[in-house]
């Protein structure tokens, strides 16, 4: 079976293509066809290192992996993925989804769902640990894999694999900002940072979805365009030392009453002048660096929020899954490359040049 892996940290050039054996699932497994696995910068993140626990080497990367059920551990039946409530995804609309033959969409990740976080579905907070595939546990640039069958989500026979994969881990992140953490309301102006990105070509959509006007932004005019085809209202170019003084006249003045941060300190400051009084900055990442100043009398005296938000929960993927079965959210994949070519996606997502998803097709 191929697959991808790196035994050390480093640039695109550690990552290998190997030979390994057909992964044996365990009781409450299952072995998976992965039919797409969809990168995220968090993919070169963990190639290049990070801080915090060391990772299982050698290492599969992957969080985000759509597949067919080749066969099922011996305690394995069940529903697939249920929320926090117990309720399973897409309740009898294949009937047992856990079978040989079943295309599933994955979870991109597990926690323990018993602590008093998971229970309130806030499972990035869990205490006994938040494991994402592809990062804390193993993931899934592979042919075949081995996963808790709790964490498949049933699709169609017709559903497509490379579009499902690009939508777990990218639209349940982006969904749990503007919805949980930022509280978006109908008619409220929301800035969405980074329009091309994956959580960005999310976010454009929820906050449409939301009833929410929607500004972004983009490095180049062939991204601002096919933001605003996505939905936005008007984009903008954040490198532009302008691009402040122009929302805030598009807004008369007043500001956003959301910014929906992942670029960091390269938009920090442009932030603060564009993020209306009361308003609310949620962000999950930090892509040109984390080290921000700001003066602690802005924050108290305009009465803004800055909120973190990590990943998401089960309920709110679900969610997402609603969102997507009803035709109101689609992924947005830029280009698919095989597997085998897994570091040329990496280098091809580390220049920025996408609008969308990068998948790998085993
Ligand atoms: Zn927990």
């Amino acid at each position: 079976m191929q697959a991808v892996v790196f035994n050390d940290h480093g640039g695109p050039d550690v990552l290998e293509v190997v030979d390994l054996p057909v992964p044996v699932p365990g009781a409450s497994e299952v072995r998976i066809r992965v039919e797409a696995v969809a990168l995220n910068h968090l993919d070169i993140w963990v190639r290049q290192g990070l801080p915090g626990p060391p990772i299982p080497l050698p290492h599969l990367l992957g969080s985000e992996m759509a597949g067919t059920i080749l066969e099922v551990g011996s305690g394995a039946a069940g529903t697939g993925l249920t929320g926090p409530g117990g309720e399973p995804a897409l309740r009898g609309l294949y009937g047992d989804p856990i079978h040989v033959g079943q295309r599933v969409v994955l979870a991109p990740m597990t926690s323990c769902r018993k602590c008093e976080y998971c229970l309130k579905d806030l499972d990035s907070l869990c205490v006994e640990g938040y494991q994402i595939f592809g990062y804390q546990r193993q993931g899934g640039y592979a042919e075949e894999v081995a996963m808790p069958a709790d964490v498949c989500i049933p699709l169609g026979p017709d559903d497509d694999p490379i579009l499902w994969a690009a939508i777990p881990l990218t639209f349940m992140t982006a969904w749990r900002m503007l919805h949980t953490q930022a509280h978006l309301q109908p008619g409220e102006s929301v800035l969405v940072h980074a329009a091309g990105s994956g959580v960005g070509t999310a976010a454009i959509q929820i906050a449409k979805q939301a009833g929410a006007t929607v500004y972004t932004t983009a490095s180049t005019p062939e991204k601002r365009k096919k933001g605003l085809e996505l939905g936005a209202d008007a984009a903008f170019d954040y490198s532009d030392p302008g691009f402040a003084e122009s929302i805030n006249e598009l807004t008369g003045g007043r500001g956003v009453d959301v910014i929906f941060e992942h670029v960091g300190s390269e938009v920090w400051e442009q932030n603060l002048k564009i993020l209306a009084r009361g308003g609310r900055l949620v962000t999950c990442g930090a892509t040109t660096g984390g080290k921000v100043t700001f003066d602690l009398r802005y924050l108290f005296v305009k009465q803004v929020h800055l909120i973190g938000s990590y990943m998401g929960s089960r309920g709110e993927l679900l969610k997402v899954v609603e969102g997507v079965r009803s035709g109101e959210l689609r992924p947005v994949v830029d280009r698919v490359f095989p597997l085998s070519e897994a570091a040329d996606a990496h280098r091809y997502l580390a220049d920025r040049s996408q609008f969308g998803k990068v998948v790998l097709k085993p």
